[in-house]
């Protein structure tokens, strides 16, 4: 008897686990348990959110618009709910989440401060086996990864972590309390996304500000409107209109690439685009002006010089322009982040941009941050916004072992490899979301992807279940097929020729690959509709 089924007389066994108790895990769970299966949700919080659970840091907020960042198949749960603003902040999106969950009435189903530290296919009996941290057993016939692409902190990058006199905080790890930052002096390493939401929000409030600069980044304000009842309304009302539209356009957005061929454009003609692109004040400059800016170089450039000439009004300082401005990557090519009044703060005396490029950051010691020319920055608090192991880092964060005992960790250390990133040749049963090779890596609105993949999921587990088949997994042919498809479309992009998480290359050791497929939203969607109309060709049923 294997080790596996020996430890199954101790498990709990019911039909499902999902890993996760935020977007995509509260959705699935509702599924799942609607669908007559046996089903619990884990999750290492103590409460509903996933991203927006961890990311409470100081400025976190949307930068999809909140009226699209939504679960449509449930009008009342979409309409029963109402926004303060077009890009809402975290507290707002949490009390959303747990607004989910209570509707749905899902708490009874979720076990929280509970994290799964291994899942392992037991060829004998053909299920999962699935342990926690706290050893607790679950023997499932099908295992959903809902664990988030953006969940897998970086968090123990430098030498000296732990010596620090001060605190130390990982954005993603955010504790749940008030941090007082008056008369602090505050060390920012990073300026993501996330970076440049906690300093445009803190600057103001600290004594002193360092923010510790690598990678330039390009920047698009956002306009962030409140909305009383007028707009509230008139954002309800258009529910139909976009649970038509955002499932089919190029990122899950509700805007789309529709100028036709950019070149074939006058230059009066494709600067009043940008200009407008830009006023819009959300992601439609990167999403929806034209999709030659991930493909041409030239058309990259002149997009990549009217997005700098706008930085630089702002920043005005040759030497601010040099350390913020990129020049050597096209706008668009890593994520681009929204930001409001962000290159304003660095005129404040309080804030100082210090460029670590040339002279990385190499340990953090007693007093702060040392620098490789042996400066130290003596800091009260230093902030980690250093960003995640994405896609895959939810995933071999867990031991997870499928056929004949082979590791998910091992594998991906190689090449990481999945089928329409729902399903991983050699791992029966596993379904994913938010994994590599499917455009809610990273090229979507979360939530239209994280629905279709999910509801694709449900729709999967019931029609095998009808034909009596127990066992799903997805043929190496079909593994090999997709993954030529996804890099066939990301080599043709600039996408590829960059760093950044979007490429793995932010996690040392991590194989390149784009890891969100580029081929867009509406395409990725049909595929997945295509596998289950054709019965899912390709896939082993057993
Ligand atoms: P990120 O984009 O990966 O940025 C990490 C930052 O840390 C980069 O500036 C990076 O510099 C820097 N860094 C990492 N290691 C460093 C080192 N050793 N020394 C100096 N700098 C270092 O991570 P993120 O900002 O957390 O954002 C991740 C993603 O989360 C975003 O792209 C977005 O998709 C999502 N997000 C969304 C929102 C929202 O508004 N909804 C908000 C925040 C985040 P290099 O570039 O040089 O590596």
């Amino acid at each position: 008897m294997s080790d596996a089924l020996s430890n199954t007389k101790t498990a709990t066994k019911i039909d499902a686990l999902v890993v996760g108790a935020g977007v995509a895990g509260l959705y699935q769970l509702y599924q799942l348990r609607n669908m007559g299966l046996t089903v619990k949700a884990l999750d290492t919080a103590s409460n509903v959110g996933g991203t927006w659970y961890w990311n409470r840091y100081p400025g976190a907020k949307f930068d999809s618009e909140a009226y699209i960042y939504q679960y449509l198949f449930d009008e009342a749960l979409y309409k029963n709910w109402s926004w303060s603003s077009r890009f809402p902040g975290q507290p707002e999106i949490e009390r959303w989440m747990n607004y989910v969950a209570d509707s749905l009435d899902l708490r009874k189903d979720i076990l929280f401060k509970t994290t799964v530290i291994s899942a392992h296919f037991d060829e004998t009996t053909q299920r999962w086996l699935v342990e926690t941290l706290a050893g607790q057993r679950f023997d499932v016939q099908y295992f959903v990864a809902c664990g988030g692409m953006l969940s897998a902190p970086l968090e123990n990058l430098f030498p000296g972590q732990d010596s620090f006199k001060g605190r130390l905080f990982h954005t993603a790890r955010w504790p749940n309390e008030v941090i007082d930052f008056k008369g602090k002096r505050v060390g920012v390493i990073g300026i993501g996304a996330t970076g440049i939401q906690v300093i445009q929000t803190i600057a103001s409030e600290v004594d002193q500000l360092k923010v510790f600069i690598r990678t330039p980044q390009y920047v698009n304000p956002m306009a962030n409107p409140s909305y009383g009842p007028a707009e509230v309304d008139a954002y309800k009302a258009r529910f139909e209109e976009l649970k038509a539209t955002l499932p089919h356009t190029f990122s899950g957005f509700e805007y789309d690439f529709v100028h036709g061929p950019w070149k074939k454009m006058s230059v009066e003609r494709r600067q009043e685009i940008l200009e407008e692109n830009w006023q819009h004040g959300a992601l439609k400059m990167w999403l929806a002006t034209c999709p030659e800016m991930f493909m041409d170089e030239e058309v990259s450039e002149e997009i990549s010089e009217f997005v700098r000439q706008k930085m630089r009004d702002r920043l005005k300082d040759p030497h601010l322009c040099e350390l913020l401005i990129p020049t050597d990557y096209g706008f668009g090519t890593h994520r681009v982040p929204l930001e409001h009044h962000y290159l304003e703060v660095y005129h404040r005396p309080n804030v100082e941009a210090i460029s670590v490029r040339g002279n990385p950051i190499t340990e953090i010691v007693p007093e702060g941050i040392k620098t490789a020319d042996g400066t130290v920055y003596a800091l009260d608090y230093v902030i980690l916004a250093t960003g995640f192991d994405a896609g895959s880092g939810a995933l071999t964060r867990i031991d997870i072992r499928g056929r004949e005992g082979r590791s998910l960790k091992e594998e991906w250390r190689k090449d990481i490899r999945t089928s329409l990133g729902l399903m991983i040749h050699g791992y029966p049963n596993l379904f994913t979301t938010g994994a590599p090779l499917a455009p809610s890596a990273a090229l979507c609105n979360m939530t239209t992807c994280l629905q279709q993949q999910t509801e694709w999921i449900a729709e999967c587990i019931s029609n095998t279940r009808a034909k009596g088949v127990k066992v799903i997994e997805p043929g190496e042919t079909f593994q090999n097929d997709w993954v030529e498809h996804h890099d066939g479309l990301a080599n043709a992009t600039l996408v590829v020729k960059t760093h950044s998480w979007y490429m793995g290359s932010n996690v040392e050791g991590k194989p390149r690959r784009l890891l969100s497929y580029i081929g867009g939203v509406g395409q990725y969607r049909q595929k997945c509709s295509e596998v289950t109309a054709s019965n899912y060709a390709g896939f082993v049923l057993r």
